[in-house]
């Protein structure tokens, strides 16, 4: 019988952990973590995901403000914003929304939120932090999610092969780069791929984040197999609109050793995680060691 990872309650023991750490913040180093969260436009899809975003800090002691502003905010009306955002000493934290709209170039504004303060982990540096392996560095929060529901299946993960299906910038290349660290031999697959399924079939861990559903097939996985199913796919289902992630996880989870269903699955460590980095921007700026101060006991 598969293990049916359940991030909504691994995430919730997270949050629950991440809080009590935020009280000895705010009580022994008078730091008050906080985040801003800045939303461009009104996509039904970014509004969900920013109120959850802020209703999590809220319930674990983040002050979190989120900034809206419409459709046709210029780029440069955007960099202020963010720059002086940048300055303000009681902000930790910084999150652009994305997607932004068509006239706004996502990667000069992320560029601009300070290093110290990409609780995302998209500025140009702190990819290039993850890449060298450095410790105290902000990770973007979906891989960084998935590794964790990976290391509570199986803590030892050298010398595993694993398989990362999808490239992007967000999840993908994180992913692949925070496997090999974990010393797992690792395979990146995309659109240009050839032969999928053989690499999968090697595979003791695989990670999908495509965004096509049903897209992994149960004849592509071991026997054994790690699971973990980034994907968020919206599909009809007997007329009723229904999500579900990359994976046929029906026919999967009949022969993996542990699979993360959608929704409940990667969904919710994404904003654990994004809670943890909150947390690691501010003991960044408050000179706290980030590193020995959220991890140890989370
Ligand atoms: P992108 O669209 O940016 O990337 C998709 C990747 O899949 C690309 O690298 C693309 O390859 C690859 N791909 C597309 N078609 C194929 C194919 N036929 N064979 C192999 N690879 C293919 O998506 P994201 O990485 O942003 O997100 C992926 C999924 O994860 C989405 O469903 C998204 O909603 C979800 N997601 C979930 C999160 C969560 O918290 N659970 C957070 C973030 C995303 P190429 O580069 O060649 O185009």
């Amino acid at each position: 019988m598969a293990i049916i990872i359940d991030g909504k309650k691994i995430a919730n023991d997270l949050c629950k952990k991440l809080s009590q750490k935020i009280n000895i913040l705010k009580v022994e180093h008078n730091i008050f973590p906080c985040l801003k969260v800045i939303l461009v436009g009104s996509n039904p899809a970014s509004q969900v995901y920013v109120r959850n975003k802020q209703k999590k800090a809220e319930s674990v002691g983040i002050n979190s403000e989120t900034v809206v502003f419409s459709d046709n905010l210029s780029e440069d009306e955007l960099i202020e914003k963010i720059s002086e955002l940048n300055k303000e000493r009681f902000v930790h934290g910084i999150l652009v929304q994305l997607p932004l709209p068509n006239h706004i170039s996502a990667s000069r504004v992320i560029n601009t939120v300070s290093v110290e303060k990409d609780v995302d982990g998209f500025h140009d540096e702190n990819v290039g932090r993850l890449v060298k392996g450095e410790r105290n560095c902000l990770i973007p929060c979906t891989p960084k999610g998935s590794l964790d529901l990976i290391k509570l299946v199986e803590s030892n993960l050298s010398g595993k092969n694993a398989v990362v299906i999808g490239r992007s910038n967000i999840v993908g290349k994180p992913m692949f780069h925070l496997l090999l660290q974990e010393n797992c031999t690792v395979t990146i697959l995309h659109s240009q791929s050839k032969d999928l399924a053989e690499y999968c079939s090697k595979a003791d861990i695989v990670v999908a984040a495509v965004g096509k559903p049903n897209f992994v097939q149960k004849n592509w996985i071991k026997e054994g197999a790690i699971v973990i199913d980034v994907g968020i796919n919206s599909v009809n289902i007997g007329g009723k609109p229904k999500l579900v992630g990359d994976v046929d996880f029906d026919g999967v989870k009949e022969k993996v050793k542990a699979i993360t269903p959608v929704p409940g699955g990667v969904g919710p460590m994404t904003i654990a995680f994004l809670m943890i980095n909150t947390v690691i921007a501010a003991c960044l700026q408050g000179k706290v060691d980030a590193y020995d101060f959220v991890s140890s006991g989370l």
